[in-house]
């Protein structure tokens, strides 16, 4: 059984998941619309596995026989003005996340609940990986530093990336 307090905070992180998936999806039609097709479509697999985040937290709240209480999602911004700029606000905003999830972390492991503490430890390491990928991509644009054929190649490259469901 989870405590009252830990429901709510994971209840607090479905939501945050939610709004990272707004926020994805929110970049992903920036990019569409300015033309950047590849980095439309690496936004719109991020908008994808924030929603597998918040249904993992929602799937692990009901098998501990809590309640999930969807709160609204808050608004997002809905234009970046650079591709640099947006990777930038998704590192930004991914640094956050860890932030939050560590706090979780911290959280059960105040409370001795072993099984919560278990689940976040695979949210501790997608936050790893999440980190790397968005930095990944600052440095390759900061490489290129706004040279056209460079964003070219590599919106051609982000748009090769593949969705797939989370190894849970
Ligand atoms: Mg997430």
């Amino acid at each position: 059984m989870l405590s009252k307090k830990m429901e709510e905070a994971i209840n607090a992180q479905i939501n945050a998941e939610f709004w990272s998936a707004y926020l994805y999806l929110s970049m992903s039609c920036d990019f569409f619309l300015k033309g950047l097709k590849g980095m439309a479509n690496w936004f719109s697999i991020q908008f994808r596995e924030e929603q597998d985040h918040a249904r993992m937290l929602i799937d692990y709240v009901l098998a501990r026989g809590g309640k999930v209480t969807l709160a609204p999602v808050s608004a997002v911004p809905s234009a970046w003005d650079t591709p640099l700029a947006a990777f930038e606000a998704a590192l930004k905003h991914e640094k956050a996340v860890t932030a939050r999830i560590d706090a979780l972390c911290e959280l059960a492991a105040a409370e001795k609940d072993f099984a919560t503490t278990n689940r976040l430890i695979w949210f501790v390491d997608e936050q790893v990986e999440e980190e790397e990928n968005a930095q990944g991509i600052i440095d390759a644009l900061k490489m290129v530093d706004g040279d056209k054929v460079g964003v070219f190649m590599l919106d051609k490259e982000l748009s090769g990336r593949v969705y797939a469901a989370p190894g849970v």
